[in-house]
């Protein structure tokens, strides 16, 4: 960063130094809870918040400062993890009635990781069910609205951490990914959020959706937040066996390297009939400030990327078809009443306690897995998941470093817009599920606004090449600014 620190690394440091108190920001991030998040008009971005432990755990930053033992590099500042994380001191839902009011008797390890870099979790963010959804209107506790228009949804499923940072709540927040899930609400709410590589964030206590696609991701206002948090999380973990053994790059040391000599592919296939023209627009005046900032552009194809979505919404459901069957009543979260045999418990248990877009995906992705059909959908949807591997693995190799895309077809659209028609609901994620798939990082950055509602383009990197995808974001966004 040019000159002084600036967002949370600015703010850790007067905490560690003691110019600021933990216990402060704690009460201004409940404050803003209780100020913003309640009623008709309400963000209903939390589903949880303990304002005594955040309290109890600012005032342990705060002692460890006055005792000359240093804060961390996130002391005192305030974070909201998604509700499909694992923490010990609130309940963790997944916006299901099938575990409410469940509590881990875990806690993820990036969440212990903020808490021993000093961050303070201030509360638990709203989400569509399990992380299924595009809009956080799949909740089981009710709808997210989106801070910038109360009448449009967030984005999700991330919709609660997206809102939450977007209204000030907190500075930072972690969301997860499964195919969009933090880029599409970035967008949507005008912040920025980071898909990390399939591997780079360990996934011990994040409740699995689809587990090859399922990583931890990060929002901030700014890249140089987003990244911060990311490079706190990052790293091997001996309780997540997929969490690669691999050093993490000091992605902060590469905010200010700018984009000079950079090779940034932009792919024809991403800008498609069905992009709002407006964010067309907007894409192509992101693409000239990074060429005014010394990239070189160059236009590339990814012609597998029609298959996105189909293979997506086949490879998703089926892993979760398999990883729900854990909720049977019997182990985890609530059991329907009244029910006498085992067969009967599953059955009513299931039936009360997931929403309907859930149950669509178990019946989607059992049948997909079913005897017979196994090689036709899945085995066929993971042959085309490796030809839009290779698309990318390709362009790469031809010297491409970093990939800019729109992150959405629209800006936000209206509660109730899309909840009665999921195949719309799943185009909204045609921009990126492809990373996922691929196991890439990716960040969606604010490019600017549509009728006022933020639009977001989209940096997709090579695998574990988080650092030049943080370096092309912090110049775009610079180049913007200016
Ligand atoms: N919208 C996508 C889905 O519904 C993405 C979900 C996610 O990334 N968790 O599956």
């Amino acid at each position: 960063m040019t000159g002084r620190e600036q967002g949370i690394a600015a703010l850790a440091s007067a905490v560690a130094s003691g110019r600021a108190s933990a216990v402060e920001q704690v009460r201004t991030a409940v404050n803003a809870i209780r100020q913003l998040d309640f009623g008709p008009d309400g963000l209903n971005a939390f589903i949880a918040y303990d304002v005594e432990s955040a309290v109890a755990a600012a005032e342990a930053v705060d002692a460890a400062v006055a005792a000359g033992r240093g804060g961390g590099r996130l002391a005192g500042v305030p974070v909201a993890v998604k509700d499909n994380i694992c923490t010990l001191d609130l309940p963790t839902t997944c916006g299901s009635r099938i575990l409410e009011g469940y509590r881990s008797p875990y806690e993820a390890t990036a969440v212990r990781r903020l808490r021993e870099a000093g961050a303070i979790v201030v509360g638990k963010t709203n989400l569509d069910e399990f992380a299924m959804g595009s809009s956080t209107e799949n909740s089981a506790f009710g709808p997210t609205r989106n801070p910038h228009d109360p009448s449009r949804v967030p984005g999700g499923s991330s919709g609660g951490s997206a809102a939450a940072v977007a209204a000030g709540i907190v500075p930072a927040a972690l969301g997860s990914e499964t195919g969009g899930s933090v880029r599409q609400p970035a967008a949507f709410c005008g912040v920025v959020g980071i898909k990390p590589s399939y591997g780079r964030v360990s996934r011990y206590g994040l409740v699995a959706f689809a587990s090859s696609l399922d990583q931890i991701g990060t929002f901030g206002r700014t890249v140089a937040d987003a990244a911060l948090l990311l490079e706190v999380i990052a790293g091997a973990d001996p309780w997540d066996s997929t969490s690669a053994d691999r050093p993490v790059p000091a992605l902060t040391a590469e905010l200010d390297r700018g984009v000079e000599g950079l090779v940034v592919g932009v792919p024809r296939e991403y800008f498609p009939p069905e992009l709002d023209p407006r964010i067309a627009t907007l894409c192509r005046e992101a693409v000239e400030r990074l060429r005014a900032a010394g990239a070189e552009i160059r236009e590339i194809s990814l012609p597998h990327t029609r298959y996105a979505i189909p293979t997506y919404y086949l490879i998703a459901p089926a892993e979760a078809s398999s990883n729900l069957a854990r909720y049977d009543g019997v182990r985890y979260g609530m059991r329907a009443p009244g029910a006498t045999s085992t067969v009967e418990v599953y059955e009513a248990t299931r039936s009360l306690g997931f929403g309907p877009e859930v149950k669509r995906r178990i019946m989607l992705g059992t049948f997909a897995l079913s005897a017979g059909y196994h090689d036709e959908y899945y085995g066929r949807a993971q042959r085309v998941r490796r030809l839009i591997t290779q698309d990318f693995r390709r362009v790469f190799d031809d010297g491409v470093d970093v990939i800019f895309t729109p992150t959405t077809p629209s800006v936000a659209f209206r509660l109730g817009e899309k909840v009665d028609d999921p195949y719309q609901m799943y185009l909204a994620d045609i921009f990126t599920v492809t990373a996922n798939l691929a196991s890439l990082p990716a960040i969606s950055v604010p490019i600017g606004r549509v009728d006022g509602l933020p639009a977001g383009g989209q940096l997709i990197a090579d695998r574990w090449d988080e650092a030049t995808m943080v370096r092309a974001a912090a110049a775009l966004e610079r180049a913007l600014a200016e």
